[in-house]
């Protein structure tokens, strides 16, 4: 089957966030299952566009309202990813350095699905399958349908959208409707919710299947999907959750790049312990304590409101017998907590506030502990690189924490779940991890018992195989 995949981003090109990870694993593996899977995502100022090769694709002209533009794909000479790589280049809109949180993000992802849709528009062929990724892209199953220019050529091919976080909906204006390519009128409707133009919600609409990265996410959405409810009950028909993979080539302690000791599950101990050693080293620690991990944006959805006075409890309660270590960047407010933390308690507290994929890696490996209080996680990633690390996650039950980590109170298993996003089941949960740290052997278990479950995106693969097949 040929799949094109369309999205803000794909790793390693340009990552914010899981979503980058699961665009840049997905095809790869679909790839790897004999498809013929590609990516297409915006043209940005990042390294990997400076240290590699690309040839000139196709060359465009298409307008937003009334800004007439040129665009040019790219192609990745080289096939480096696994998949074929299309970069789209609008000169003043889409090439800059960072991927979002500019004030004209609305311009820039719309300029961008008006130029993707106008490309395949040119194809000779048309594709099994165009699927589109979270809301920078959900306008286009829209475009595909119902716009003049293109619904004779693209109203057939399937288009599937996968959300990898509802809160986000790229909500937009009605005096920017004019930006979308001249449409049929009577179904303006399609793209409105909640008396705005909301992509996402468009998306849901328009698609022919929906996806989001687990079941439990899909579930909640329900009732809990900042103003979605209504429409995921309405749509459910259509809906279904598919739980990510991970990409277990990248994600691996017997051969990261990023990580200096590598280690198997039979050398868990020794191999985590030099990891722990280096870090500890770096930061100012205390390797003698079990170490606990934080990594992720530094947002609400994530708890990390909750995450510096939450620290501060068991510093302070429980006087030498943890230590912390948090990676993240976001909310100015957190960033400013967290750093103020710093030298206060003396090996037992580093914040690092900053986007860092190799640190990222060095602490995964080096950490005993994982806590993640998410009060949202579609899927979250970071418990599955946590267990295939051997560090046990600290998870509040919901989503794809849910569907993914068993507590060690239960038949089998091997993490921690608390249910409230709060102080105090963060502290509850850490004086659990101090005493399983405490048990060796117990500890053993449970490390090398997660360190082989089974991540990988192979299944993931034959669950969409599936869904696209069920409209081909
Ligand atoms: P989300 O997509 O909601 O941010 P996920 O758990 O799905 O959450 O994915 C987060 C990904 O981003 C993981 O690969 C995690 O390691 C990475 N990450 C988040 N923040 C940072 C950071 N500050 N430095 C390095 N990697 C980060």
């Amino acid at each position: 089957m040929e799949i094109v995949h369309i999205s803000a981003e794909c790793y390693p090109v340009a990552k914010a966030g899981g979503l980058g990870d699961v665009v840049g694993a997905l095809p790869k593996y679909q790839c790897k299952a004999g498809h013929y899977a590609k990516v297409v995502m915006p043209m940005y100022e990042t390294q990997f566009l400076q240290q590699n090769d690309f040839v000139v694709d196709f060359k465009g002209h298409t307008q937003m309202g009334n800004l007439h533009f040129d665009y040019t794909v790219i192609k990745e000479k080289t096939n480096k990813l696994g998949f074929d790589l299309y970069l789209v280049d609008i000169k003043g809109l889409l090439d800059r350095e960072r991927i979002y949180s500019y004030d004209d993000d609305t311009e820039r992802f719309t300029a961008f699905q008006i130029a993707v849709v106008n490309w395949l528009s040119h194809w000779q062929h048309t594709p099994d399958v165009i699927h589109c990724h979270d809301h920078h892209t959900a306008l286009i199953p829209f475009m595909m349908q119902h716009c003049y220019d293109y619904r004779n050529k693209l109203s057939g091919v399937p288009a599937v959208l996968t959300i990898h976080n509802a809160q986000y909906q790229g909500w937009m204006g009605w005096d920017k409707s004019h930006y979308l390519p001249a449409y049929d009128t009577w179904k303006t409707g399609l793209l409105e919710w909640g008396n705005t133009i909301n992509p996402l919600a468009c998306g849901i609409k328009c698609a022919w299947r929906v996806t989001t990265v687990s079941w439990s996410y899909m579930d909640e959405l329900r009732w809990n999907s900042n103003g979605l409810e209504a429409l995921f009950e309405y749509e459910q028909g259509k809906c279904s959750g598919i739980l990510n993979g991970i990409d277990n080539e990248v994600w691996d302690p017997k051969t990261d790049t990023f990580i200096n000791h590598h280690y198997l599950p039979r050398t868990v101990v020794s191999g985590k312990k030099k990891n722990k050693q280096e870090i500890c080293e770096q930061f100012g620690l205390n390797p003698q304590l079990p170490l606990f991990a934080f990594i992720g944006r530094l947002v609400g959805e994530k708890a990390a409101d909750i995450l510096a006075e939450s620290i501060r409890t068991c510093l302070y309660t429980l006087e030498q017998q943890c230590a912390f270590i948090v990676l993240g960047s976001g909310d100015p407010q957190v960033e400013w907590e967290l750093q103020n933390l710093n030298g206060h308690f003396s090996g037992q507290y580093h914040a690092f506030i900053g986007y860092n994929e190799a640190l990222s890696h060095k602490i995964y490996a080096a950490a005993d502990f994982l806590l993640m209080p998410s009060r949202v996680e579609p899927c979250g990633l970071n418990q599955m690189y946590s267990m295939r690390y051997g560090t046990v996650p600290m998870v509040r039950s919901t989503g794809g924490l849910q569907d993914t980590v068993k507590d060690m109170g239960d038949w089998e298993g091997f993490g921690i779940r608390f249910n409230h996003a709060s102080v105090a089941d963060i502290h509850y949960s850490v004086t659990r991890a101090i005493s399983v740290y405490k048990d060796a052997k117990h500890l053993l278990w449970m490390r090398r018992y997660m360190m082989q479950i089974d991540h990988s995106w192979e299944k993931a693969v034959e669950n969409y195989t599936q869904l696209y097949q069920s409209v081909n």
